[in-house]
This record gives C-alpha cells, sequence and structure tokens, in this order.
C-alpha cells in the first residue's frame, strides 16, 4: 500500500518513495542532555517512534540514527550565550560529562516507559569530533566556510539557494534579533561551524583553529553522513527546528556534497498545556515522571498523544489524561475478553474485521492519521463478538500503537481488573526496574489489600485474584 508523507521541504503531502526499499534511512535530531525532558519532547520522540513503527508495520527495514547533543548547543539558538551543558554543569555543580551522563539515562528511562523503540544508531556529538572537524575543513576548502577572531563561519552567499526549508525572509529581517551579533560575519545569517573557546571553557579541543568545539549544526550533517550516507529517505525533528537547526543543516551539506542531505523532512508540531506554552515562569513543566507520579500508567500519555495529529497542536490536560486512563483500561480489557472469547466467525464477520484492517492500514499510511487509525481500532475493540482472532488484530494494531494492550500477563480472572490495580502494577513495575525493593514491598502489601496478589514470574508480574 502507497505510504503519504508531508514533507516540510516541498510543503506537501507526497508518497513516499525509499532511495533503497530493501532499508529505509532515517535521521532523528536527539535531546540536548542538560536537564529533564518534558511531555513536549516526548511528544516529538512518540510521533518519530510512530513513524518508524508505521514504517515497519509497511514491512521495511529500518537504519534510523538519532543524536545526543551533549555539546555546542549555546542558549541562544542564532550562536550566542553559553553552551547549554556547559551552563547546565556550573549551576548542578558536576561535570558537563558527569551532567550529559546523568540525563541521558532519563531520557532513556522515559523512552523505555513509553515503549518506544531506540534506534539502531544512537551518536553523541563529543564522540564524533574529528568526523566534525573534517566536515568543517572540507567546507573552508572548498571556500563555504571563513575564520573570523571568534569563530568559523558559513557563508550563507555561497549557496545557491537560502533558505529552503523555511520561509526566513532575509532582506526583511535584516533588522532582526540575529543581525547584530558579530560585525565579522559576512552575512547577518552566516552561522558558527566552529567555535574558538575562551580560556577557561570547560569543554574544547585542539583544532587547526586553536582549542575550540563545535557549532550545534554540524554534528548532524557529520554524523548523519557517517552512519547513513550522503544522502538518506527521511529527518524529523520538533517544529522548532526548521528555520534554525534543519535550514542550516541543509546548508552544511550542499556546500559539502552539492545535496541536501535527506529527500523527506518530517516536522511534530508541538504541546501545549492548557492552551498556552510550558514554562518554569508559570509552573506548569510537565515530565513524564509527574504523570506517574499521580497514578497513570505512562503509556496513557502515548495514547493520548493520538488523539490529535503529529502536524496540529496538541493540548495537554489532566482531564484529558484521566479519560484516556480509561480507554487504555476498556483497550486492554477488550483484549483479556478476545484473547478467552469463544465466539465462533463467520466469513461475513472475517470479511468486516478485514475491512476495518485495511481502513486502519490506509490511516496511518496518510501522514501518521493516528486519530483516525483509532477510530478502527476501536471498532475492533468493540466487535460484538469476541474471540482471539479479533485480539490478534488489536495486538497486530499495537505494533504501530506500542500501548501494550497485552500489558498485564493475568491469571485466573475473568472480570475487568481496576484501572487503579493496574496502576500499582505498573508503579511496582517501576520500583523494581531501579531496584527499589523496599518500594516494590509497599506495592505488594497495597495490591494484597485490594484483593489482588502479585507473583513474580520471567514473563513480569502475574496479577491472581485473592479468593475471598
Ligand atoms: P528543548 O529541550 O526545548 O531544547 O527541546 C528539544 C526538542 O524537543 C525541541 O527541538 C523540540 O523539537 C522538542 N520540543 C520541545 N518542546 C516541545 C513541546 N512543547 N512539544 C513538542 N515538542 C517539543
Ligand atoms: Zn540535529
Amino acid at each position: 500500500m502507497q505510504i503519504f508523507l508531508y514533507n516540510t521541504l516541498t510543503k506537501q503531502k507526497e508518497e513516499f518513495k525509499p532511495i533503497n526499499s530493501q532499508e529505509i534511512r532515517m535521521y532523528s535530531c536527539g535531546p540536548t542532555v542538560y536537564k529533564d525532558a518534558t511531555i513536549g519532547n516526548m511528544r516529538t520522540n512518540i510521533f518519530q517512534d510512530v513513524l518508524r513503527r508505521v514504517l515497519k508495520y509497511n514491512g521495511y527495514k529500518i537504519k534510523h540514527a538519532m543524536n545526543l547533543t551533549d555539546v555546542g548547543h549555546l542558549v541562544s539558538d542564532g550562536d550566542e550565550g553559553e553552551d547549554k551543558m556547559v551552563k547546565s554543569a556550573k549551576e548542578e555543580n558536576k561535570t558537563p560529562l558527569e551532567i550529559a551522563e546523568y540525563y541521558t539515562k532519563l531520557f532513556f528511562q522515559d523512552l523505555e516507559r513509553l515503549n518506544i523503540e531506540t534506534p539502531e544508531i544512537v551518536c553523541k556529538a563529543t564522540a564524533h569530533i574529528k568526523e566534525m572537524l573534517e566536515f568543517v575543513e572540507a567546507l573552508v576548502e572548498k571556500g563555504y566556510a571563513y575564520e573570523t577572531s571568534t569563530a568559523i563561519y558559513f557563508d550563507i552567499s555561497k549557496l545557491d539557494k537560502y533558505p529552503i526549508l523555511s520561509n526566513l525572509d532575509l532582506e526583511n529581517q535584516k533588522a532582526g534579533a540575529r543581525v547584530n551579533i558579530d560585525t565579522e560575519k559576512r552575512n547577518p545569517y552566516d552561522f558558527a561551524l566552529w567555535i574558538k573557546a575562551p580560556a577557561n571553557h570547560l569543554m574544547k579541543w585542539d583544532s587547526p583553529w586553536g582549542p575550540s568545539y563545535p557549532g550545534w549544526h554540524i554534528e548532524c550533517s557529520a554524523m548523519g553522513q557517517k552512519y547513513l550516507g550522503e544522502q538518506f529517505d527521511i529527518h524529523t525533528g520538533g517544529i522548532d527546528l526548521i528555520p534554525t537547526h534543519h535550514e542550516n543543516e541543509i546548508a552544511q551539506s550542499k556546500g559539502r556534497c552539492g545535496k541536501v542531505p535527506a529527500n523527506y523532512w518530517l516536522h511534530g508540531e508541538y504541546l501545549l498545556i492548557n492552551g498556552g506554552k510550558m514554562s518554569k515562569s508559570l509552573k506548569n513543566v510537565y515530565l513524564l515522571k509527574d504523570i506517574i507520579e499521580k497514578g497513570y500508567d505512562p503509556l496513557t500519555y502515548k495514547l493520548f498523544c493520538y488523539s490529535c495529529h503529529y502536524r496540529n497542536k496538541l493540548n495537554f490536560t489532566w482531564e484529558g489524561i484521566e479519560a484516556t486512563s480509561k480507554s487504555l483500561e476498556r483497550l486492554r480489557n477488550s483484549y483479556k475478553i478476545n484473547v478467552n472469547g469463544t465466539d465462533e466467525l463467520t466469513s461475513q464477520d472475517i470479511e468486516r474485521l478485514n475491512k476495518i484492517e485495511e481502513n486502519f492500514h490506509k490511516a496511518i499510511n496518510d501522514d501518521l492519521n493516528m486519530p483516525l487509525a483509532m477510530s478502527y481500532v476501536w471498532e475492533v475493540a468493540r466487535f460484538e463478538k469476541k474471540s482471539p482472532k479479533v485480539a490478534k488484530m488489536l495486538a497486530k494494531f499495537d505494533t504501530v500503537l506500542g500501548v501494550e494492550v497485552d500489558k498485564v500477563v493475568l491469571d485466573n480472572i475473568n472480570e475487568e481488573i481496576p484501572q487503579k490495580i493496574l496502576n500499582l502494577v505498573e508503579q511496582r513495575r517501576i520500583a523494581r526496574e531501579s531496584k527499589d525493593w523496599a518500594k516494590s514491598d509497599e506495592l505488594r502489601g497495597l495490591i494484597l489489600q485490594n484483593g489482588y496478589t502479585v507473583k513474580d514470574t520471567k514473563e513480569g508480574q502475574v496479577l491472581i485474584k485473592c479468593s475471598k
């Protein structure tokens, strides 16, 4: 079946045609590992996970690379201010390496809790200084870059066209925010490829220009090329990356290889909180752990994200999470009831189910239309007849949803398990994962008080309803 994706490069939905149908090559801009990832950041990761899963649903193999920015991302996207890693290290009285390790671990813990697949390649900037330096040197040699007293800049006037991804209006924005930064720049929109380090700077490397460190954009051009080649299929990120980071990544790759590095550029929209921006001053910066601490299964948030297309703004509310939590419970209960169902399906039933499956497939292939796809998931979940064949179809859909429709391993239970118990079981799983045995025992006690015992098996926790 054809796949259609909205391409920011051409500003239209296009049929997806891979370079090599044996393997899709895809790159995602990963986090700057200097602070906790928010549920907003996670929305972007969920969108990227759905894309991977949809490609796999269509039978493709994937080679997906994601970077971790652990150097070079300055406080302002316009090459101004301190390095975010260095600033955070000073504030937390740690080394940049400790900061990177700490937040990288938390980031991957969130991905795991959201059942987000880890990309085949995870690459961090500080491990690719050599590749980045080579890239910058090649750009200088080809005349696309020049040295000033503070940095090596990319000269955008050397390109046939800039910008090509975003709608920056260079002429009218000359008086804009990024203009009066460095008088040595040849053009206001020239950006730093490599930055000369002040004497006491924490992260710096030897280079032909003395002790220095990379600019933010060069890592993605260098690592993308190293792991996926000069030209690959898909590049993804959050919508905020379009005008600076991705525009400049394209500029760098065009300078070095004469090519736009990816054919399809996909961008996820922002998550809003109660209709507005997430911000520290409004005290509405939520992390996944806030959702878990309120007793929700973290996959509730993933399912919540499917209520909105990835290219539209999504408004987060606790009421929305509460309602989605009930939906997740209903979905899992439908799976459980169908696994044990004994209804015979007629050929008409099978035909109906196959039609729903086709519609689900069409929806996910139509630029990842998850709200529409979910309507077909519910048609199956609410199918009048209860049969393992229905459960099998839900499990197939779950290869895209990744919300673990079959989550809790059950024993002797033929009725719906209250969500409260499922939440306790999930919290206990998390406690065990972090080897918090005291908490795990405490939760076991709570589960018992509510009439269930929990056994630990190789397959995970098994719930058993206590006889009265
Ligand atoms: P930041 O931590 O703000 O640097 O964000 C890292 C990446 O996460 C950004 O480039 C965005 O693509 C994405 N992101 C940040 N905030 C949100 C949000 N509220 N909704 C969706 N994606 C976001
Ligand atoms: Zn990037």
